[in-house]
């Protein structure tokens, strides 16, 4: 079975809803998507998103070489490309500064999977990596292996990162992985002991997560 596989159109799409949902401000952020022919479309350095246009965006190889477009790719393209090109089930990947992710993530602390959806869509808690310098080839190598079994981890000091089949899904992660640490968060602050859920169901639905990533 073949890699899933996207266009520039739905790279475009999830960088403007990215936008628009407040999961990133002004050009921070960016997206890539894996197209038909095997090179990966990502969006550019420096645009703003609501201007930006099919124009804008850069197709790369999975080294990074430019093969398509007149922009320089996102200076985080080792983030991207190194998912991609460890993991053949995944065909798009998210990098955002969504706000209560990124408190986990100046923390150095899991987002707990404390809500049934998040281990059927992100396989489990959401983990933090170790910190590495942005735009390093250093932080893809730990960004791939922090998403192994998972759709969503923390970069510390810094932001959250998701994958998924195409640019939609992995947006859908970034909003979900969101939304729970802002969830944790506030069940924290109201000063309640969070509960965990059930060990078998966290271990039934990380098994629903690897078959949907596995069959996309
Ligand atoms: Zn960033």
């Amino acid at each position: 079975m073949g890699s899933p596989t996207t266009s520039r159109e739905a790279v475009l799409e999830a960088a403007k809803k990215m936008l628009a949902d407040g999961l990133v401000e002004g050009t921070a952020g960016n997206i890539s998507g894996r197209l038909d022919d095997g090179n990966v479309c990502l969006t550019p350095s420096s645009v703003a998103y609501e201007t930006m246009t099919l124009d804008d965006l850069v197709v790369v190889d999975l080294e990074g070489a430019v093969v398509d477009g007149h922009r320089s790719p996102t200076t985080e393209k080792d983030l991207h490309l190194s998912v991609l090109r460890r993991y053949s089930e995944i065909g798009a990947v998210i990098h955002c500064h969504a706000v209560h992710a990124t408190m986990f993530a100046l923390a150095h602390e899991p987002i707990p999977a404390v809500i049934e959806e998040v281990v059927v869509y992100l396989g489990g808690e959401v983990p933090c990596c170790a910190y590495r310098g942005t735009g390093t080839r250093d932080l893809g190598e730990e960004v791939a292996a922090a998403l192994a079994d998972r759709g969503a981890a923390l970069l510390a000091n810094h932001g959250l990162v998701t994958c998924a089949s195409n640019p939609e899904k992995a947006l859908h992660n970034a909003a979900l992985a969101e939304r729970t640490a802002q969830i944790v968060w506030g069940t924290r602050a109201m000063g309640a002991p969070i509960v965990p859920l059930p060990e078998k169901v966290n271990t039934d639905m990380a098994g629903v997560y690897r078959f949907i990533r596995d069959n996309p």
